[in-house]
């Protein structure tokens, strides 16, 4: 079998994969990304809101509120310097009634805290003025959510890894290799299985992250965290949305609630829910779709009957179990587990597509701290 030294190896070209190729080829380090399916952004990275959040309602310090404010400042900057289409739309979190509005306020101190400071109340005169049809008794307005069109971006970051010496094997899964002494060794499968030695690997496969982990001989077993799946279904609707803004009403236990976004083409979605499930499974139940009428009828009275259609699904691998706390990403350097020039990202669930440049920076350092 062919056996290749390389400095930089990235598994998985998602759009996390893809911004830190970019970022290690920007850094002047040699690159190859390891993608096992046939094109760039097959799994999470093209199955979500395509959302860039603010960065609301994550704990305050915890990385997912780090990284997505100062990905959200990056990712704007990004797009508008290489032209990826996007819209600044805005975001509303509607109190439906008067016993929500507590949660409105709870919700904006915790998003001042993590420096999101755009955040306005408007009373429901106001709402109805910006958005006749919805219907609440208050509002926050996050005039720095907007929506972006995430295959755009994924080729805008290859592009600009490419131009910098980066490379992208497709059809090429890895399946497994061996922590040593001063590198790390990936069996390559697919039609010409090899073997590769690298200086250094970023290990951003998604759903299959921990998995990825697991399979390197000599890693330690107890830095690799227990993953679960959570889909999240989405329904479309079949008719022109009566709304300029992204809705959402106040998050409920386990999930933000059955909130509406929209693509750049101006539809709408509604989604996603929260469903477990064992394996990766991206089929959707049309019966599903009963519990979302009651649920945006609270905030959208005129839904019209039969006005949902079954979308499609993401998976979130979570790291922690139905129930459980929100849990943080994990991005694990040399430092966390003691193996130079490995780093593994775990976990990487929202806000993930808009931290992407944030969290290819923090990999870079972590790789140029442990080198
Ligand atoms: C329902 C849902 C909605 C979301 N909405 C938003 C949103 O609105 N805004 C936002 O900021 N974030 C959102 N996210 C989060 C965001 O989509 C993810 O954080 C991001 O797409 C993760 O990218 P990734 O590159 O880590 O994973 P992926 O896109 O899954 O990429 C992993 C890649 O690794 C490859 N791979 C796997 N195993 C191997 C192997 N053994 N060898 C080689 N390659 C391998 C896969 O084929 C894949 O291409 C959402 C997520 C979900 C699930």
């Amino acid at each position: 079998m062919d056996s290749e030294r390389i400095d930089c190896v990235v598994i998985g070209a998602g759009v996390i994969g893809l911004a830190v190729a970019r970022a290690l080829a920007v850094a002047g380090r040699e690159v190859v990304v390891i993608e096992a399916e046939a094109a760039i952004g097959t799994q999470t990275s093209s199955r979500n809101s395509e959302v860039i959040h603010a960065g609301i309602y994550y704990p305050k310090d915890s990385l997912k509120a780090r990284l997505c404010v100062a990905g959200r400042d990056m990712l704007y900057r990004y797009c508008d310097d290489h032209g990826v289409a996007h819209r600044r739309c805005g975001k509303l979190i509607v109190a439906a009634a008067a016993t929500e509005e507590p949660e409105l306020a709870r919700i904006a101190v915790a998003a001042a805290a993590n420096g999101v400071a755009d955040l306005r109340r408007l009373d429901a005169a106001a709402l109805r003025a910006i958005e006749p049809a919805l219907c609440g008794s208050a509002a926050l307005l996050s005039p720095s959510t907007g929506i972006i069109d995430s295959h755009g971006l994924m080729l805008a970051y290859q592009g600009d890894a490419e131009d910098r010496g980066a490379m992208i094997s497709f059809n090429s899964p890895v399946e497994g290799g061996r922590v040593a002494a001063q590198a790390v060794e990936l069996a390559i499968g697919g039609a010409a299985p090899m073997r590769l030695v690298c200086r250094s690997v970023v290990n951003a496969a998604g759903l299959a992250a921990a998995g990825v982990a697991s399979s390197l001989a000599g890693f330690p077993s107890r830095y690799v965290p227990r993953q679960w799946l959570a889909r999240g279904n989405y329904f479309t609707l079949s008719t022109p949305p009566p709304f300029a803004r992204l809705i959402y009403p106040v998050p409920e236990p386990g999930g933000l609630g059955v909130h509406l976004t929209l693509d750049l083409a101006g539809r709408a979605r509604f989604g996603p829910d929260v469903e477990w499930i064992d394996t990766v499974d991206y089929g959707v139940d049309p019966a599903r779709g009963e519990r979302f009428y009651a649920a945006i009828r609270r905030y959208w009275p005129e839904l019209p009957d039969g006005a949902l259609e079954p979308g499609y699904a993401g998976i979130r691998p979570k790291l922690g179990p139905p129930g459980a706390p929100p849990q943080d990403f994990i991005v694990q350097g040399p430092g966390d587990h003691g193996v130079p020039g490995l780093v593994n990202l775990y976990g990487i669930e929202s806000p993930g597509l808009t931290a992407s440049l944030a969290i290819a920076d923090l990999v870079t350092a972590l790789l140029h701290e442990g080198s």
